[in-house]
């Protein structure tokens, strides 16, 4: 934990997530540990295939068991989800915790109703009856901003907005008060009017319920948003993380000084203009020795030679700001002004 002295609600100890597939294993978690805090958000950053969405499908247990070996630890409030079964983790999903995904009509039956999909979810995991249960889901949608909600909750998916459907899904999620809840990229599709005010209410739901959130996304001006704490993946590591206000105004590794470069929304955090990051994510089948950043890093030639694809560098710093860079800390400091300069110009 960065930004608070509570004990963590979620703990994540050097997990490990790989998969066998017909050319190798691909290792798409490799060692991660993070902690999060009732009534907390971590913000995890980091392009496609970096091991993000992968991580928290683990921690939900939705990942393919017959082809994944996992090692490590994943305890919530004390209890390892590694070693729960099925049962235990489908009690868990919708109850403690549950997801929101991006795509709202591909998570929505299109055969039942949206009251009828908030109101089934609440009686499975509380045994409350179809009256209060269809209460229960008119309330929810009522408290996530859906105008005339006793009369909505009878149309089907196709009847919402994109907005609405969102709004429907974060219902459902949240319709069991769980106290984890994981939101992977859900405002990704919507326009910037909507995205604002879904992220109002997911704010506003923390506070009333004190969930521990994860917010999954590529973008760091939702970060600067939303998140406590910032954790930059990258090929299946942590090459980042530390509080919002250390990750976004002194950042530490290369690839977050790319991510903040490759933003269309830097108003908030720092100065640098749009400029995408070079070369492609690394393969997870085949990744590249030593630093896995370094085939598109720009600063291999400041460090001892051989060492960034030679050497894995570990997490270090000060406090809990700390970065997977061989670069040392004045290194840092100097050459983050200097390609904040040149990216400018
Ligand atoms: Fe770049 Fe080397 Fe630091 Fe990796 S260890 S981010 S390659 S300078």
């Amino acid at each position: 934990m960065t930004s608070t002295d509570q004990q963590p609600f979620l703990s994540v100890k050097d997990l490990k997530v790989h998969f066998s597939t017909e050319d190798g294993v691909v290792k798409a978690v490799d060692g991660l540990s993070f902690d999060l805090a009732k009534g907390k958000t971590l913000g995890i950053v980091g392009e496609s295939g970096s091991g993000k969405s992968v991580t928290n499908l683990t921690i939900l247990g939705l990942h393919d068991r017959a082809h994944t070996a996992i090692d490590g630890e994943i305890l919530l409030d004390g209890k390892d989800l590694l070693t729960a079964t099925e049962r235990q983790l489908e009690q868990l999903r919708g109850n403690t915790m549950s997801m929101i995904f991006q795509d709202a009509l591909a998570s929505l039956s299109p055969y039942h109703t949206i009251g009828r999909q908030i109101s089934e979810t609440y009686r499975k995991h509380t045994g409350a009856s179809k009256k209060d249960a269809r209460a229960r889901a008119v309330e929810m949608l009522r408290r996530v901003g859906i105008p005339q909600p006793d009369m909505r909750v009878d149309d089907y998916p196709h009847q919402f907005s994109g907005g609405m459907r969102q709004r429907a899904m974060i219902a459902m999620a949240l319709v069991c008060d769980p106290e984890l809840l994981i939101a992977d990229e859900p405002t990704t599709a919507l326009d910037v009017t909507v995205q604002a005010q879904i992220m109002d209410l997911l704010k506003e739901l923390q506070q009333e319920f004190g969930t521990a959130i994860i917010f999954i996304t590529h973008d760091l001006g939702v970060i600067a948003d939303i998140a406590d704490d910032v954790l930059v993946m990258y090929g299946g590591r942590c090459v980042e993380r530390g509080t919002k206000k250390e990750v976004l105004r002194t950042p530490q590794h290369p690839y977050t000084w790319g991510l903040l470069g490759s933003m269309p929304t830097l108003d908030g955090p720092v100065d640098v203009p749009l400029s995408p990051i070079p070369g492609a994510p690394p393969s997870l089948l085949n990744p590249p020795s030593g630093c896995s950043f370094h085939p598109r890093c720009g600063f291999t030639e400041r460090t001892e030679s051989g060492l960034c694809s030679g050497k894995r560098p570990v997490l270090e710093g000060a406090g809990g700001h700390t970065a997977a860079c061989h670069l040392t800390a004045d290194q840092r400091r100097d050459f983050f002004a200097e390609y904040a300069t040149s990216q400018s110009h």
